[in-house]
């Protein structure tokens, strides 16, 4: 029978061979710092996403076991993308994607290998092993686990970080019905006096004790939020259309190490599918899904997306941009008429405040006749 030793050191050398560039193995025991992330949800900083509050995952976060009661180990993986200067020139008339969301979905693209890793060990073990895999699918503190198997600590951005390639990287994970060899924690926070992520934050949400705030964050408020975004939040996602990066571009980690080269899963994919926010604007339920099939981007829905680009043009717009945000303005949608008329509240021209008077005729949502009303107040005021 394979030593637990031996095991340890065909699995990882497996899963460097399956393109994961990390590799840790920890215990099952329960996070040492589940109160903070208990005091996170107590002051409903995880904004709308109202599963991760949920009383059963709750419990299973307390303790891997409540997931998988054979489980005697936690494999953690890392696996590379390419920074955001992949590709290089993307700014301008275009908005700005995170670069995790550059390539295929990672929802897509992990979990057969984490399945043919989980193979690999059943083969080199002559035997079934209990299993769970996640890719930021499973109610378990995944950078926490990643801390103690020894991948890097858990920057003041909230991010695990690296010493060695940065922050640019998924985390999976597998819990195993099986014995390997457990990691040393990462014990060395490696921010020292750095704050440089709490000060570029646009929006202030990185809280002090290494969490965010997600009623502020960026990333919430371009991909998990499905309602209407805080007018006072607008002005500050700048042309971001779909997560944010600036927290990681800015840490130093990430300026030393990060590597346009890394990441071959997640190459970016065709430059034709490049955003144009005026192009993306005009994009119909059937463009949308063609453009964004395997793509991280489709989770926002086409309701989400055009959202993200009204906000984005109303933020870097001129009035070349107004024709294509007036026919958003007859949007089936509620959701991007009622952005798309505080955008054009923002850019200067008569054409503006014309575009919102003839849809304010016909339009019969209450929201979006409240959105008209603010935009045309502040396109007189500027006359
Ligand atoms: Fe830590 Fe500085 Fe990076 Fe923030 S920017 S995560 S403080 S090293």
């Amino acid at each position: 029978m394979i030593s637990p030793s031996e095991l340890t050191k065909a699995t990882k050398k497996e899963a460097h061979r399956l393109g994961f560039q990390l590799v840790g193995v920890t215990t099952p025991d329960p996070p040492a710092h589940l109160d903070v992330y208990v005091q996170w949800l107590d002051a409903s900083h995880h904004a709308g996403m109202g599963w991760m509050a949920a009383e059963r995952n709750r419990q299973r976060r307390a303790d891997p076991l409540q997931i998988l009661p054979e489980c005697e180990t936690v494999l953690v993986l890392g696996v590379r993308y390419p920074p955001p200067s992949v590709p290089p020139d993307f700014r301008g008339e275009t908005g700005v994607v995170a670069s995790y969301a550059w390539g295929d979905d990672y929802h897509d693209v992990l979990p057969e290998r984490l399945r043919a890793l989980v193979s690999f060990i059943e083969t080199q073990a002559g035997r079934p092993v209990p299993n769970r895999c996640y890719t930021d699918t499973g109610p378990i503190l995944e950078r926490e686990l990643a801390q103690r198997a020894g991948l890097g600590w858990i920057g003041k951005n909230t991010n695990l970080i690296n010493p060695n390639i940065g922050s640019y990287f998924f985390l999976a994970e597998i819990l195993l019905g099986i014995k390997l060899e457990v990691d040393a924690p990462f014990a060395a926070d490696r921010c020292g006096t750095c704050t440089r992520c709490i000060d570029a934050c646009p929006t202030n949400c990185i809280l002090p004790n290494r969490t965010i705030d997600s009623n502020g964050c960026i990333s919430y408020l371009t991909i998990e939020l499905k309602a209407s975004i805080p007018a006072e939040l607008r002005p500050k996602i700048g042309d971001h259309i779909f997560g944010c990066d600036i927290c990681q571009q800015v840490c130093p980690w990430n300026q030393r190490f990060a590597r346009p080269d890394a990441g071959r899963l997640f190459r970016p994919r065709l430059e034709e599918d490049n955003p144009t926010l005026r192009h993306d604007l005009a994009l119909s339920p059937q463009e949308f899904n063609r453009k964004f099939a395997g793509s991280p981007i489709k989770r926002t829905k086409r309701r989400g997306y055009l959202r993200n680009v009204a906000v984005a043009l109303g933020n870097t717009g001129s009035a070349s941009d107004i024709p294509a945000l007036a026919r958003a303005l007859h949007d089936d949608e509620p959701l991007i008429r009622a952005h798309a008329a505080w955008a054009l509240g923002q850019i200067d021209g008569d054409e503006s405040a014309n575009a919102l008077t003839t849809a304010a005729r016909t339009e019969v949502d209450e929201i979006v006749l409240t959105e008209i009303q603010s935009a045309l107040t502040e396109c007189y005021d500027r006359r």
